[in-house]
């Protein structure tokens, strides 16, 4: 089977089938019948119901990996758009200290979107 990407690996849950087996005699989970959102009287003995750890696609991110694509430019964003909203607070209000937030806060956005553009070439 090809490579999709890199820095997936195969899931741990189905050993990249996509299918669950880690029930009794090769069925389904219980856990992974609930991702399939079947009725409690139908989570036992369920056959080649679709993993819920991967969702069925058999391949996994690393931990790691996800928080550096998914959780960092997030909290990124997030952290940019708190700091350009305390500087437009001071600018409206026309606070004393607005020279020196506005010098803080362009450091840090410099180097948020610094890390960003440098870290998108490896
Ligand atoms: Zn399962
Ligand atoms: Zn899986």
């Amino acid at each position: 089977m090809k490579k999709i990407e890199v820095n997936l690996h195969d899931c741990k849950h189905c050993d990249g089938s996509g299918t669950c087996k880690n029930g009794k005699d090769g069925c389904s989970c219980v856990a992974c019948a609930k991702k399939n959102e079947l009725s409690f009287w139908k989570q036992d003995n369920q056959f080649g119901l679709l993993c819920g750890s991967c969702g069925g696609i058999g391949r996994a991110e690393p931990l790691t990996e996800r928080i550096h694509n998914r959780v960092a430019p997030l909290l990124a964003i997030y952290l940019v758009c708190i700091l350009l909203g305390i500087v437009l607070l001071a600018a409206m209000s026309k606070n004393q200290f607005f020279s020196e937030l506005l010098a803080f806060s362009s450091a840090i956005i410099g180097s948020v979107v610094g890390y960003y553009f440098s870290s998108k070439g490896e």
